[in-house]
Protein backbone atom coordinates (compact mmCIF):
# COMPACT_ATOMS: atom_id res chain seq x y z
CA UNK A 1 0.00 0.00 0.00
CA UNK A 2 0.93 3.47 -0.45
CA UNK A 3 2.71 5.23 2.43
CA UNK A 4 -0.68 7.29 4.44
CA UNK A 5 -1.59 10.80 2.68
CA UNK A 6 0.19 13.56 4.01
CA UNK A 7 -2.58 16.12 4.50
CA UNK A 8 -2.61 18.96 2.13
CA UNK A 9 -1.31 22.52 3.48
CA UNK A 10 -3.97 25.19 3.94
CA UNK A 11 -2.77 26.89 0.44
CA UNK A 12 -3.39 23.83 -1.15
CA UNK A 13 -6.63 22.98 0.08
CA UNK A 14 -7.45 26.79 -0.58
CA UNK A 15 -6.30 26.01 -4.18
CA UNK A 16 -7.93 22.96 -4.78
CA UNK A 17 -11.35 24.38 -3.28
CA UNK A 18 -10.81 27.51 -5.58
CA UNK A 19 -10.03 25.16 -8.66
CA UNK A 20 -13.33 22.96 -7.61
CA UNK A 21 -15.53 26.43 -7.37
CA UNK A 22 -14.16 27.39 -10.68
CA UNK A 23 -15.03 24.52 -12.32
CA UNK A 24 -18.52 24.60 -10.73
CA UNK A 25 -19.33 28.27 -12.07
CA UNK A 26 -18.13 26.46 -15.71
CA UNK A 27 -19.68 23.59 -16.01
CA UNK A 28 -23.13 25.76 -14.78
CA UNK A 29 -22.38 28.16 -17.69
CA UNK A 30 -22.45 25.20 -19.87
CA UNK A 31 -18.77 25.39 -20.74
CA UNK A 32 -18.42 21.85 -20.78
CA UNK A 33 -16.48 19.49 -17.07
CA UNK A 34 -14.80 22.98 -16.28
CA UNK A 35 -11.33 20.67 -15.71
CA UNK A 36 -9.17 23.15 -17.20
CA UNK A 37 -10.40 26.20 -15.89
CA UNK A 38 -10.82 24.59 -12.48
CA UNK A 39 -7.19 23.43 -12.48
CA UNK A 40 -5.83 26.72 -14.12
CA UNK A 41 -7.43 28.88 -11.47
CA UNK A 42 -6.13 26.43 -8.47
CA UNK A 43 -2.59 26.35 -9.88
CA UNK A 44 -2.75 30.47 -9.31
CA UNK A 45 -3.58 29.96 -6.13
CA UNK A 46 -0.62 26.99 -5.34
CA UNK A 47 1.49 26.73 -7.92
CA UNK A 48 3.19 24.05 -6.12
CA UNK A 49 0.05 22.58 -6.16
CA UNK A 50 0.69 19.63 -8.90
CA UNK A 51 3.17 17.96 -6.89
CA UNK A 52 1.42 18.40 -3.75
CA UNK A 53 -1.18 16.53 -4.96
CA UNK A 54 0.79 13.83 -6.55
CA UNK A 55 3.20 13.76 -3.06
CA UNK A 56 1.00 10.87 -1.87
CA UNK A 57 0.69 8.86 -5.38
CA UNK A 58 2.47 5.97 -7.24
CA UNK A 59 2.58 8.04 -10.48
CA UNK A 60 2.76 6.94 -13.99
CA UNK A 61 3.02 9.59 -16.81
CA UNK A 62 1.98 8.52 -20.34
CA UNK A 63 2.81 10.30 -23.56
CA UNK A 64 3.61 9.73 -27.34
CA UNK A 65 1.83 11.50 -30.75
CA UNK A 66 -0.82 8.72 -31.05
CA UNK A 67 -2.31 6.66 -27.93
CA UNK A 68 -1.88 7.95 -25.01
CA UNK A 69 -5.29 8.48 -23.94
CA UNK A 70 -6.09 4.60 -25.26
CA UNK A 71 -2.95 3.56 -23.40
CA UNK A 72 -3.60 5.72 -20.31
CA UNK A 73 -6.75 3.89 -19.74
CA UNK A 74 -5.66 0.30 -20.13
CA UNK A 75 -2.86 1.58 -17.51
CA UNK A 76 -5.40 2.81 -14.98
CA UNK A 77 -7.74 -0.45 -15.24
CA UNK A 78 -4.43 -2.75 -15.04
CA UNK A 79 -3.19 -0.68 -11.82
CA UNK A 80 -7.01 -1.23 -10.50
CA UNK A 81 -5.57 -5.00 -9.31
CA UNK A 82 -3.52 -3.14 -7.48
CA UNK A 83 -5.42 -0.14 -5.60
CA UNK A 84 -7.67 2.81 -6.33
CA UNK A 85 -6.69 5.05 -9.52
CA UNK A 86 -6.88 8.80 -10.07
CA UNK A 87 -6.72 9.31 -13.62
CA UNK A 88 -7.23 12.50 -16.36
CA UNK A 89 -9.60 9.95 -18.52
CA UNK A 90 -11.03 12.45 -20.23
CA UNK A 91 -7.78 13.61 -22.12
CA UNK A 92 -7.11 16.81 -20.19
CA UNK A 93 -3.72 16.69 -20.74
CA UNK A 94 -2.16 19.73 -19.80
CA UNK A 95 -0.68 20.76 -16.14
CA UNK A 96 -3.93 22.29 -15.33
CA UNK A 97 -6.13 19.55 -16.61
CA UNK A 98 -3.89 17.39 -14.63
CA UNK A 99 -3.97 18.79 -11.39
CA UNK A 100 -7.98 19.23 -11.69
CA UNK A 101 -8.08 15.43 -12.40
CA UNK A 102 -5.76 14.85 -8.76
CA UNK A 103 -7.42 17.48 -7.05
CA UNK A 104 -10.18 14.38 -7.31
CA UNK A 105 -8.14 11.62 -6.37
CA UNK A 106 -7.08 12.05 -2.26
CA UNK A 107 -7.95 8.42 -1.20
CA UNK A 108 -6.00 7.21 -4.92
CA UNK A 109 -3.15 4.79 -4.67
CA UNK A 110 -1.78 5.73 -8.05
CA UNK A 111 -1.74 8.83 -10.16
CA UNK A 112 -2.20 7.49 -13.88
CA UNK A 113 -1.57 10.44 -15.99
CA UNK A 114 -1.83 11.43 -20.06
CA UNK A 115 0.79 14.11 -20.91
CA UNK A 116 1.02 16.40 -23.78
CA UNK A 117 4.60 15.72 -25.48
CA UNK A 118 5.22 19.68 -25.31
CA UNK A 119 4.60 19.08 -21.20
CA UNK A 120 6.31 15.97 -20.52
CA UNK A 121 9.90 17.27 -19.09
CA UNK A 122 7.77 19.97 -16.90
CA UNK A 123 5.21 17.66 -15.85
CA UNK A 124 7.77 14.90 -15.04
CA UNK A 125 9.95 17.22 -12.89
CA UNK A 126 6.65 18.09 -10.73
CA UNK A 127 4.89 14.79 -10.14
CA UNK A 128 7.94 12.54 -9.31
CA UNK A 129 6.55 9.80 -11.24
CA UNK A 130 7.83 6.09 -11.02
CA UNK A 131 6.98 5.00 -14.37
CA UNK A 132 6.89 6.75 -17.98
CA UNK A 133 5.62 5.08 -20.95
CA UNK A 134 6.49 6.72 -24.30
CA UNK A 135 4.84 4.82 -27.26
CA UNK A 136 5.57 6.85 -30.65
CA UNK A 137 6.62 10.22 -31.77
CA UNK A 138 5.70 11.48 -34.97
CA UNK A 139 4.75 14.41 -36.86
CA UNK A 140 1.12 15.87 -35.96
CA UNK A 141 -0.84 17.90 -37.80
CA UNK A 142 0.65 21.24 -36.47
CA UNK A 143 4.63 20.38 -35.96
CA UNK A 144 6.32 18.99 -39.11
CA UNK A 145 9.02 16.70 -39.14
CA UNK A 146 12.07 19.24 -37.97
CA UNK A 147 9.89 19.75 -34.41
CA UNK A 148 9.53 16.03 -33.76
CA UNK A 149 13.24 15.46 -33.73
CA UNK A 150 13.44 18.84 -31.40
CA UNK A 151 10.32 17.28 -29.01
CA UNK A 152 12.78 14.34 -29.03
CA UNK A 153 15.34 16.40 -27.68
CA UNK A 154 13.26 18.14 -24.96
CA UNK A 155 12.13 14.70 -23.60
CA UNK A 156 16.21 13.30 -23.47
CA UNK A 157 16.98 16.80 -21.90
CA UNK A 158 14.03 16.44 -19.70
CA UNK A 159 14.27 13.07 -18.69
CA UNK A 160 18.04 13.03 -18.40
CA UNK A 161 18.63 11.10 -14.51
CA UNK A 162 14.94 10.64 -14.07
CA UNK A 163 14.97 8.14 -10.92
CA UNK A 164 11.67 6.64 -12.61
CA UNK A 165 11.35 3.25 -14.66
CA UNK A 166 10.73 4.20 -18.34
CA UNK A 167 9.13 1.88 -20.86
CA UNK A 168 9.37 3.13 -23.75
CA UNK A 169 9.10 1.53 -27.16
CA UNK A 170 12.52 -0.20 -28.71
CA UNK A 171 10.70 0.74 -32.72
CA UNK A 172 10.73 3.97 -33.03
CA UNK A 173 13.83 5.53 -33.01
CA UNK A 174 12.92 9.04 -31.77
CA UNK A 175 11.56 7.00 -28.98
CA UNK A 176 14.92 5.57 -28.03
CA UNK A 177 16.84 8.72 -28.63
CA UNK A 178 14.90 10.43 -25.97
CA UNK A 179 15.06 7.31 -23.26
CA UNK A 180 18.51 6.19 -23.83
CA UNK A 181 19.35 9.36 -21.18
CA UNK A 182 17.38 7.61 -18.57
CA UNK A 183 19.59 4.88 -16.55
CA UNK A 184 16.35 2.85 -15.76
CA UNK A 185 14.44 2.01 -19.30
CA UNK A 186 12.38 -1.17 -20.32
CA UNK A 187 12.41 -1.39 -24.21
CA UNK A 188 8.96 -2.81 -25.32
CA UNK A 189 8.77 -3.98 -29.22
CA UNK A 190 5.78 -2.69 -29.78
CA UNK A 191 6.07 -2.09 -33.63
CA UNK A 192 5.91 1.06 -35.97
CA UNK A 193 3.87 1.51 -38.93
CA UNK A 194 4.44 5.12 -39.89
CA UNK A 195 7.79 5.57 -40.32
CA UNK A 196 8.18 8.84 -42.37
CA UNK A 197 9.92 10.57 -39.61
CA UNK A 198 12.42 8.19 -38.83
CA UNK A 199 15.04 7.52 -41.98
CA UNK A 200 17.42 9.46 -40.29
CA UNK A 201 19.00 8.45 -36.91
CA UNK A 202 18.24 11.09 -34.17
CA UNK A 203 21.79 10.91 -32.97
CA UNK A 204 23.76 11.99 -36.10
CA UNK A 205 21.38 12.37 -39.05
CA UNK A 206 22.58 9.64 -40.77
CA UNK A 207 20.72 7.36 -42.73
CA UNK A 208 19.01 4.78 -41.02
CA UNK A 209 19.01 1.10 -42.40
CA UNK A 210 16.20 -0.98 -41.56
CA UNK A 211 16.76 -4.92 -42.07
CA UNK A 212 13.48 -6.62 -41.10
CA UNK A 213 12.40 -5.08 -38.02
CA UNK A 214 15.09 -3.36 -37.00
CA UNK A 215 17.20 -0.45 -37.22
CA UNK A 216 20.46 1.19 -37.10
CA UNK A 217 22.78 4.43 -38.35
CA UNK A 218 25.05 3.54 -40.74
CA UNK A 219 26.91 6.48 -39.26
CA UNK A 220 27.04 6.21 -35.70
CA UNK A 221 25.77 2.85 -35.03
CA UNK A 222 23.18 4.32 -32.91
CA UNK A 223 20.50 1.24 -33.22
CA UNK A 224 17.72 -0.93 -31.72
CA UNK A 225 17.64 -1.97 -27.80
CA UNK A 226 17.23 -5.27 -26.73
CA UNK A 227 13.83 -5.41 -25.64
CA UNK A 228 12.48 -7.37 -23.24
CA UNK A 229 9.14 -7.08 -23.93
CA UNK A 230 7.60 -8.21 -27.17
CA UNK A 231 4.49 -7.49 -29.17
CA UNK A 232 3.69 -10.94 -31.28
CA UNK A 233 0.96 -11.39 -33.26
CA UNK A 234 -2.23 -11.34 -30.51
CA UNK A 235 0.35 -12.06 -27.98
CA UNK A 236 2.62 -10.63 -25.81
CA UNK A 237 6.01 -12.29 -24.57
CA UNK A 238 7.39 -11.76 -20.93
CA UNK A 239 10.75 -10.80 -20.21
CA UNK A 240 10.53 -14.70 -18.47
CA UNK A 241 9.78 -15.68 -22.29
CA UNK A 242 5.85 -16.21 -21.41
CA UNK A 243 3.45 -15.27 -24.31
CA UNK A 244 0.12 -13.69 -22.88
CA UNK A 245 -2.63 -13.40 -25.15
CA UNK A 246 -3.94 -9.69 -25.81
CA UNK A 247 -8.00 -10.11 -26.28
CA UNK A 248 -9.25 -6.16 -26.49
CA UNK A 249 -12.44 -4.85 -27.55
CA UNK A 250 -10.43 -2.06 -28.76
CA UNK A 251 -9.61 -2.88 -32.44
CA UNK A 252 -6.74 -3.14 -34.22
CA UNK A 253 -2.71 -3.60 -34.37
CA UNK A 254 -2.10 -0.05 -32.36
CA UNK A 255 -4.37 -0.92 -29.97
CA UNK A 256 -2.28 -4.58 -29.05
CA UNK A 257 0.97 -2.37 -28.76
CA UNK A 258 -0.44 -0.18 -26.61
CA UNK A 259 -1.80 -2.72 -24.33
CA UNK A 260 1.63 -4.10 -24.38
CA UNK A 261 3.51 -1.67 -23.15
CA UNK A 262 0.57 -1.19 -21.07
CA UNK A 263 1.18 -4.91 -19.49
CA UNK A 264 4.80 -3.66 -19.56
CA UNK A 265 4.32 -0.91 -17.21
CA UNK A 266 1.81 -2.65 -14.72
CA UNK A 267 4.31 -4.99 -13.83
CA UNK A 268 6.82 -2.59 -12.89
CA UNK A 269 4.64 -1.86 -9.93
CA UNK A 270 3.84 -5.99 -9.43
CA UNK A 271 1.08 -6.73 -11.86
CA UNK A 272 1.41 -9.94 -14.04
CA UNK A 273 1.02 -9.56 -17.23
CA UNK A 274 -2.63 -11.93 -17.03
CA UNK A 275 -4.27 -10.01 -14.60
CA UNK A 276 -3.54 -6.91 -16.24
CA UNK A 277 -4.75 -8.05 -20.02
CA UNK A 278 -7.52 -9.84 -18.47
CA UNK A 279 -8.31 -6.52 -16.80
CA UNK A 280 -7.99 -4.23 -20.06
CA UNK A 281 -10.50 -6.23 -22.04
CA UNK A 282 -13.60 -4.50 -20.38
CA UNK A 283 -12.63 -1.49 -22.25
CA UNK A 284 -14.40 -0.90 -24.76
CA UNK A 285 -14.36 2.37 -25.80
CA UNK A 286 -11.88 5.62 -24.85
CA UNK A 287 -13.97 8.98 -24.45
CA UNK A 288 -15.86 8.17 -27.16
CA UNK A 289 -13.24 6.53 -29.58
CA UNK A 290 -14.05 3.11 -31.06
CA UNK A 291 -17.70 3.36 -29.77
CA UNK A 292 -20.45 2.48 -32.25
CA UNK A 293 -23.32 4.42 -32.34
CA UNK A 294 -26.22 3.75 -34.10
CA UNK A 295 -28.01 6.90 -35.79
CA UNK A 296 -30.83 7.76 -38.14
CA UNK A 297 -31.19 4.11 -38.68
CA UNK A 298 -27.32 3.53 -39.08
CA UNK A 299 -24.47 2.05 -37.46
CA UNK A 300 -21.48 4.11 -36.45
CA UNK A 301 -18.07 3.38 -35.54
CA UNK A 302 -16.63 6.32 -34.48
CA UNK A 303 -12.69 6.52 -35.00
CA UNK A 304 -10.10 9.72 -33.96
CA UNK A 305 -7.52 10.15 -36.42
CA UNK A 306 -5.31 13.51 -35.64
CA UNK A 307 -2.10 13.04 -38.09
CA UNK A 308 -0.53 10.99 -40.62
CA UNK A 309 0.41 8.16 -38.59
CA UNK A 310 -2.96 8.08 -36.82
CA UNK A 311 -4.47 7.96 -40.28
CA UNK A 312 -2.48 5.26 -41.01
CA UNK A 313 -3.12 2.90 -38.15
CA UNK A 314 -6.95 3.51 -38.45
CA UNK A 315 -6.54 2.45 -42.36
CA UNK A 316 -5.35 -1.08 -41.29
CA UNK A 317 -8.41 -1.39 -38.37
CA UNK A 318 -11.20 -0.60 -40.45
CA UNK A 319 -13.53 -3.36 -41.93
CA UNK A 320 -12.26 -4.13 -45.31
CA UNK A 321 -14.40 -3.21 -49.06
CA UNK A 322 -17.33 -2.64 -49.61
CA UNK A 323 -17.54 -1.11 -46.14
CA UNK A 324 -18.95 2.48 -46.10
CA UNK A 325 -16.77 5.55 -44.96
CA UNK A 326 -17.22 8.71 -43.97
CA UNK A 327 -14.25 11.48 -43.39
CA UNK A 328 -14.75 14.11 -41.95
CA UNK A 329 -11.80 17.00 -41.73
CA UNK A 330 -11.48 20.46 -40.02
CA UNK A 331 -8.97 22.46 -39.42
CA UNK A 332 -10.07 24.81 -36.21
CA UNK A 333 -7.62 26.45 -33.76
CA UNK A 334 -7.22 22.25 -31.89
CA UNK A 335 -6.76 20.95 -35.25
CA UNK A 336 -4.27 22.94 -36.68
CA UNK A 337 -5.25 25.95 -39.15
CA UNK A 338 -3.06 24.48 -42.16
CA UNK A 339 -4.43 21.25 -43.78
CA UNK A 340 -1.11 20.42 -46.01
CA UNK A 341 -0.77 17.54 -43.83
CA UNK A 342 -3.47 15.75 -45.69
CA UNK A 343 -0.77 14.98 -48.31
CA UNK A 344 1.06 12.95 -45.95
CA UNK A 345 -1.70 10.22 -45.41
CA UNK A 346 -2.30 7.84 -48.45
CA UNK A 347 -5.54 7.95 -48.76
CA UNK A 348 -5.43 5.55 -51.94
CA UNK A 349 -5.70 2.97 -49.37
CA UNK A 350 -9.66 3.56 -49.06
CA UNK A 351 -10.36 2.20 -52.82
CA UNK A 352 -12.62 0.46 -52.94
CA UNK A 353 -14.67 1.80 -50.07
CA UNK A 354 -18.10 4.07 -50.74
CA UNK A 355 -16.79 6.99 -49.36
CA UNK A 356 -18.85 10.00 -47.97
CA UNK A 357 -16.36 13.38 -47.37
CA UNK A 358 -18.12 16.03 -44.59
CA UNK A 359 -16.22 18.50 -42.47
CA UNK A 360 -15.52 22.59 -42.73
CA UNK A 361 -12.64 21.31 -45.26
CA UNK A 362 -14.23 18.72 -46.83
CA UNK A 363 -13.46 20.52 -50.06
CA UNK A 364 -9.65 20.18 -49.20
CA UNK A 365 -10.08 16.61 -48.77
CA UNK A 366 -11.83 15.96 -51.86
CA UNK A 367 -8.81 17.56 -53.61
CA UNK A 368 -7.15 14.99 -51.80
CA UNK A 369 -9.15 12.20 -52.90
CA UNK A 370 -9.60 13.01 -56.29
CA UNK A 371 -5.40 13.06 -56.67
CA UNK A 372 -5.20 9.37 -55.00
CA UNK A 373 -8.22 8.46 -57.59
CA UNK A 374 -10.43 7.17 -55.00
CA UNK A 375 -14.12 7.26 -55.47
CA UNK A 376 -16.07 9.38 -53.19
CA UNK A 377 -19.16 12.08 -52.80
CA UNK A 378 -18.93 15.43 -50.92
CA UNK A 379 -22.10 15.94 -48.53
CA UNK A 380 -23.25 18.75 -46.46
CA UNK A 381 -23.70 17.04 -43.21
CA UNK A 382 -23.61 13.95 -41.25
CA UNK A 383 -27.51 13.07 -42.13
CA UNK A 384 -26.76 13.43 -45.99
CA UNK A 385 -23.97 11.12 -46.02
CA UNK A 386 -25.72 8.80 -44.45
CA UNK A 387 -28.68 8.65 -47.03
CA UNK A 388 -26.14 8.46 -50.05
CA UNK A 389 -23.86 6.03 -48.23
CA UNK A 390 -24.71 2.14 -49.48
CA UNK A 391 -26.14 -0.13 -46.58
CA UNK A 392 -23.90 -1.84 -44.11
CA UNK A 393 -21.88 -0.62 -40.58
CA UNK A 394 -20.29 2.92 -41.45
CA UNK A 395 -16.44 3.75 -40.19
CA UNK A 396 -16.79 7.28 -39.76
CA UNK A 397 -13.17 8.47 -39.30
CA UNK A 398 -12.47 12.35 -38.05
CA UNK A 399 -9.60 14.71 -36.53
CA UNK A 400 -9.90 16.39 -33.63
CA UNK A 401 -12.55 18.59 -34.00
CA UNK A 402 -14.56 17.05 -36.46
CA UNK A 403 -14.57 13.83 -34.08
CA UNK A 404 -16.58 16.15 -30.77
CA UNK A 405 -18.82 17.42 -34.00
CA UNK A 406 -20.24 13.85 -34.76
CA UNK A 407 -20.14 12.69 -31.31
CA UNK A 408 -22.69 15.92 -30.72
CA UNK A 409 -24.40 14.90 -33.75
CA UNK A 410 -25.07 11.38 -32.77
CA UNK A 411 -25.59 12.45 -29.13
CA UNK A 412 -22.53 9.90 -27.98
ZN1 LIG B 1 23.78 8.07 -36.22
Amino acid sequence: MAESAQPLSARARLAVTAGKAAAAVSRAAGRGSGSVIGGRVALKVDPELLSRLAGHLDVVLVSATNGKTTTTRLIAEALRAGGEVVSNALGANMPAGITSALSGGSEARFGVIEVDEKYLAGVARDVTPKAIALLNLSRDQLDRAAETRMLAERWREGLQGNKATIIANADDPLVVWAASSSPNVVWVAAGQEWKDDAWSCPSCGGVLHRPDDTWRCGECGFGRPMPTWVLSGDTVIDPNGSAWPIRLQLPGRANKANAATAAATAATFGIPPHIALERMQSVAAVAGRYDVVTHQGRDIRLLLAKNPAGWLETFSLIDPPPTPVILSVNARGADGTDTSWLWDVDYGRLAGHPIAVIGDRRLDLAVRLEVAGVDFRVCQSLPEALQQLPPGRIEAIANYTAFQDLRRTVGN
